[in-house]
Parts: structure tokens; sequence; C-alpha cells
């Protein structure tokens, strides 16, 4: 199964945590909020694992259609 990631950057305080372990998803924005650099959907199990990684519960997983 593949995974859509979604941010809430009503959520997101900037810790860097997701885009340290996936820079390949996300970046930083120049306040250090997480912006998805990818719509591709990813394999689910990276990305409950990058899901997983933020302490703010800022990250999403939908399951792609
Ligand atoms: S780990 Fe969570 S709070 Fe930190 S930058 Fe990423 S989405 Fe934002």
């Amino acid at each position: 199964m593949r995974a859509q990631l979604r941010i809430d950057l009503g959520l997101c305080q900037g810790h860097g945590r997701c885009y340290e372990i996936a820079p390949e998803l996300i970046d930083a924005d120049d306040e250090g909020l997480a912006v998805l650099t990818s719509d591709e959907p990813v394999e689910a199990g990276r990305a409950k694992e990058i899901a997983g990684c933020c302490p703010e519960f800022a990250i999403e997983v939908e399951e792609a259609r």
C-alpha cells in the first residue's frame, strides 16, 4: 500500500525532525516549518515512520488512491 503525507501547519512547531529523517520529501520554510516537496505517494510503512517522528502529530497519512 502507498500513502500520501499531509502536514497540518496549524500544528507544526518547526522541530525539524521530519525533514531530518525525510529530506527527500520534506523541507523547511523560512520559519522552519515543514513543507512537502513531493506529492508522490510513498510506501505506507515509510509514511507512518515519518508521521510518527512528529511530536506535534502534525503529519497525517492518507491512503493513496
Ligand atoms: S516534525 Fe512535526 S512539528 Fe517538527 S517540523 Fe516536522 S511537521 Fe513540524
